[in-house]
């Protein structure tokens, strides 16, 4: 694709020039779908292309997405009278959490809880 910035764009295919839209939902990246996304758009055969500003603010995006569903999901288990959760080795190692070591359980509003080291 060739990008002229007198011109426009025109599509490799069709060497019609294309329209500057939104697409409703794209994947930049597999399971991350972005809502409203700029591109340029082929009239002819539908062809997209990114400049590499969009490109960028995909990029941006997706990363953003992707923060915020940084967690770890695990199922709630018994232990005697007491409902337990693991702490994921990963996070254990990153917090310097060891057996022994005191937490402070935080409840938040109605969505859950915050564990606290508390030394
Ligand atoms: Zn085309």
């Amino acid at each position: 694709m060739v990008e002229n910035e007198e011109e426009g764009i025109f599509c490799a295919k069709c060497n019609v020039k294309m329209k500057l839209g939104v697409i409703p939902k794209y994947d930049y990246e597999e399971g991350y779908t972005l809502h409203n996304v700029k591109a340029y758009k082929c009239q002819k055969c539908n062809n997209v292309f990114f400049t590499e500003e969009q490109a960028h603010e995909m990029e941006a995006r997706t990363s953003e997405l992707k923060e915020r569903e940084f967690g770890f999901e695990r199922k709630v288990a018994v232990s005697g009278k007491s409902l337990i959760v693991g702490i994921p080795v990963e996070l254990a190692e990153h917090l310097h959490i060891k057996k022994g070591q005191k937490v402070k359980i935080v409840p938040i509003a109605k969505e859950g809880f915050m564990i606290r080291k508390t030394n």
